[in-house]
């Protein structure tokens, strides 16, 4: 018997209601470990009425009792951590310790930051703008949020969602990935202990669901964290009844490396940056942009930064990372390393792992250029590729020259420079001399085809919130 999990609707955990159910693979052995119900529109329905029925005493709370709940939430969790961890392993494929350490401790630090961050939220104008008559801002909770999420990191990604939705008086329905929803269904289940029933339900399966939650009438914001496809077909789908939608999508990050940078520095920061999570980050420093003068040494560092990054299973406990998420998964990372025109090489890495399960190891490409399918191309694995230039401006319009804009790095000690690319990367984070920092108050997210709206910070949780004029005639 393999473990099963199901939807919680209204604080109670229960299966499909046609019955059908979706296989969960363990990525380190390619075997399948748990079934998860594969939900349809009567599921959606079921969460969705019970999280408007939640919402009307939500919504009447005060920031107080939403911080409680939510530092008793977060509580709840540390208690579990070890069961949590352990089914994000099983479903993910990553080492524990990078989820002990770099992804649980983190995420509750997350639902504590929007505990507290919930009592700051304020409308601003309060005064008299016409004679007799008195005016204010209210800021307010937007009502039944739906939620979908991706499988990179599952635990995370929720509570990117979940808390500040919360935090501010709105009630979630949340649809985890179809590869990864053990740890989302748990949440949930324990949240069903400090939160009222409805507040947060949990709805499994993949596109179906997802579509039928984008849709409903009842959901007054979505909120995607996934690909540019998926956001594309949320946006329509909240579209036509002209619900708010909030996107989280791909990235393809640039990391920008000048002459004068600490090259050892830069290579170890962006390796790091690349390989983390296997690349399947959304975020990762996938395109290097060096300067030519340096392009060889930077190269070798960068070369010896990749060999270091070790890829393995629960048999190497220090392993940088796991396997990618599936075989179709990394079916399509091999398949722009085999289209790669002639002129590119692969310097590094480049071949699966002979083992079990779906391991490539940290890769680097050079040769490529602009327009290569592979830098236009989001490849979600530990692939990193290396174009070269010369003037500064040049380095401008190969970081700016992808559709995507979620993060970019430049790596320089000329601070007048660093200056002119925070000001000129068309991207929602960029940072100097360092790759995607991230922590609760950092808003995260993107411009252009990476989406809108911000996960984390107060601006997360603002998006969270809409605004009401009220007037008192006096
Ligand atoms: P995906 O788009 O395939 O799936 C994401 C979620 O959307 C899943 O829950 C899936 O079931 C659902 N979905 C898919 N099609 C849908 C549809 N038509 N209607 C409604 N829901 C639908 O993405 P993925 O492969 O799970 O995740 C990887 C992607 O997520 C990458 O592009 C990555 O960059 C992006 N991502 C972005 C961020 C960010 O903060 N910007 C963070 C993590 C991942």
């Amino acid at each position: 018997m393999i473990p099963f999990f199901g939807n919680v609707i209204g604080g109670t955990t229960r299966p499909g209601v046609d019955g059908a159910r979706l296989t969960s693979v363990d990525p380190v052995t390619g075997e399948p470990w748990a079934e998860a119900a594969d939900s349809g529109a009567a599921d959606v329905d079921d969460a969705c009425a019970a999280a408007v029925e939640a919402f009307r005493g939500w919504r009447r709370t005060t920031p107080r009792d939403r911080m409680d709940a939510l530092l008793a939430a977060a509580d709840l969790l540390a208690a579990h951590a070890d069961e949590l961890a352990a089914l994000e392993v099983r479903d993910t494929g990553k080492p524990r310790l990078v989820v002990d350490t770099d992804e649980i401790p983190p995420t509750l630090d997350h639902v504590r930051f929007f505990a507290g961050a919930a009592r700051m939220l304020e409308g601003r104008a309060v005064g008299e703008y016409e004679e007799g008559l008195t005016s204010g801002v209210r800021r307010e909770p937007v009502g039944v949020c739906g939620a979908i999420t991706p499988w990179n990191y599952p635990f995370m990604m929720a509570a990117w969602k979940w808390a500040p939705a919360i935090a501010a008086g709105n009630t979630m329905v949340l649809k985890p990935s179809e590869l990864t929803p053990a740890s989302t269904v748990r949440t949930a289940e324990l949240l069903a202990g400090v939160l009222p029933p409805g507040v947060l339900n949990v709805v499994c399966g993949g596109p179906r669901a997802g579509a039928a939650l984008a849709a409903h009438p009842s959901v007054a914001q979505v909120s995607l964290t996934g690909s540019i496809r998926a956001g594309r077909a949320v946006a329509a789908a909240a579209a036509d009844r002209l619900a708010r939608t909030h996107l989280e999508l791909g990235g393809n990050a640039p990391a920008v490396v000048f002459a004068d940078a600490d090259l050892v520095a830069a290579a170890e920061g962006i390796a790091a940056g690349a390989y983390l999570n296997a690349g399947q980050d959304c975020t990762a420093a996938a395109r290097v942009l060096v300067h030519r003068e340096v392009a060889p040494a930077f190269v070798a560092a960068l070369v010896a930064a990749a060999e270091q990054t070790v890829a393995g299973g629960p048999e190497l406990p220090d392993a940088a990372h796991g396997p990618l998420i599936s075989a179709e998964h990394l079916a399509r990372v091999e398949g722009l390393l085999d289209r790669l025109p002639a002129r590119a090489a692969v310097v590094t890495g480049g071949k699966r792992l002979p083992r079990p399960g779906w391991f490539l190891p940290g890769t680097v490409v050079v040769g490529v250029e602009q327009q290569d399918e592979i830098v236009q191309t989001e490849i979600f694995g530990p692939v990193v590729t290396v174009q070269v230039f010369g003037a500064e401006d040049e380095a401008l319009t190969l970081a700016n020259g992808v559709d995507h804009g979620l993060t970019a790095s430049v790596w320089t000690t000329d601070h007048a420079r660093a200056m002119r690319f925070l000001r000129d990367l068309d991207f929602g984070a960029v940072s100097v001399n360092t790759h995607a920092p991230m922590a609760a108050e950092m808003p995260h997210g993107g411009f252009g085809s990476s989406g809108y709206g911000k996960d984390l910070g107060s601006y997360g949780l603002e998006d969270y919130t809409r605004l009401k004029h009220v007037a008192q005639a006096f």
